[in-house]
């Protein structure tokens, strides 16, 4: 088993300096960006996905899919250890919400219906990341 996540916390007003709008509204306000509107949905380049807060790497480019649902997909992340999941009952639905492990930024909502083998389908705002490309 690994170390537990190292935290990376910050006051809400070096998240605003730290982050853009867009950015700091998903991450630190549980936003949504508009269905196909995110930079990194149609990305097919191979490499790992980082959080836009802290850094950590979060998902790998293999494990992303073409959903089709507007937002990047992926099966499953980095690392366990690298997102959390809670329960999200907001706007009358019951959803699970997926949070950075270190930073806490809210990153999307995990889904049921993704392609085998997890089933599961990540659903993740292209503002709460960043790529970086593979040598
Ligand atoms: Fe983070």
């Amino acid at each position: 088993m690994g170390e537990a996540v190292e935290k990376v916390e910050r006051t809400e007003a070096e998240w605003r300096a730290a982050l853009t709008p867009e950015q700091y509204h998903v991450l630190r306000e549980k936003g949504t960006e508009r269905a196909f509107t995110g930079i990194l949905t149609e990305n097919h380049e191979t490499g790992d996905y980082q959080c836009a807060g802290c850094g950590a790497v979060l998902f790998m480019s293999g494990a992303k899919f073409d959903s089709g649902c507007g937002w990047p997909s992926f099966m499953l992340p980095a690392d366990s250890k690298a997102v959390v999941e809670h329960e999200d009952r907001s706007f009358g639905m019951r959803r699970i919400e997926v949070t950075c492990a270190r930073c806490g930024g809210h990153l999307g909502h995990v889904f049921p219906d993704g392609p085998r083998p997890t089933g599961l389908r990540y659903c993740i705002n292209s503002a709460s990341l960043t790529f970086e490309r593979a040598e």
